[in-house]
């Protein structure tokens, strides 16, 4: 299990505990008084006195309520916390950018993943060799990925 497995899984069970849910969706906040900006981070607030749009707390937020001091640094945790609500160990469903796959005698490293302007279809972009061949820049599109059983390379391993 890699470090940020680890790490999450530990953040997840204490999560549980104070908020009822183990992956929550999180929200900027005004955790200090007196500032202009949402400087802090705090779980979304599901009580139905609390508008959506108002960023304060108040004794109905559910914890932890973390001041950030900026609140780009705040809005950046944020987007981290909410793009890695996916359950723990759910399978991927399409190449990651940064991760090298193999696929018998194949090998393909995801550089990047765009998507179709038009329809919206994943498509991933990168570098594929056989055996030990050159690489070879390439691009694998979903119906690639649902026909193909690309293993990611060090997949769970130490890291
Ligand atoms: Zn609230």
């Amino acid at each position: 299990m890699s470090a940020i497995d680890k790490a999450r899984e530990r953040a997840r069970e204490f999560l549980d505990l104070v908020t009822g849910t183990p992956a929550p969706e999180w929200r900027t906040c005004f955790s200090e008084d007196g500032t202009e900006e949402p400087t802090g981070i705090a779980p979304v607030c599901l009580d139905e006195g609390h508008d959506p749009d108002d960023g304060s707390v108040y004794d109905c937020c559910p914890s932890p309520v973390v001041e950030c001091d900026s609140d780009p640094f705040a809005a950046y945790l944020v987007e981290l916390l909410n793009a890695d609500r996916a359950p723990a160990g759910s399978a991927p469903d399409f190449f990651r950018p940064g991760a090298t796959y193999s696929y018998g005698p194949w090998a393909f490293r995801c550089d990047t993943v765009t998507s179709h302007p038009a329809t919206g279809k994943r498509t991933a972009l990168g570098w594929f060799r056989f055996r030990k061949s050159h690489w070879t820049p390439e691009q694998y599109d979903e119906d690639a990925w649902a026909e193909g059983s690309w293993a990611e390379d060090n997949a769970g391993g130490a890291s």
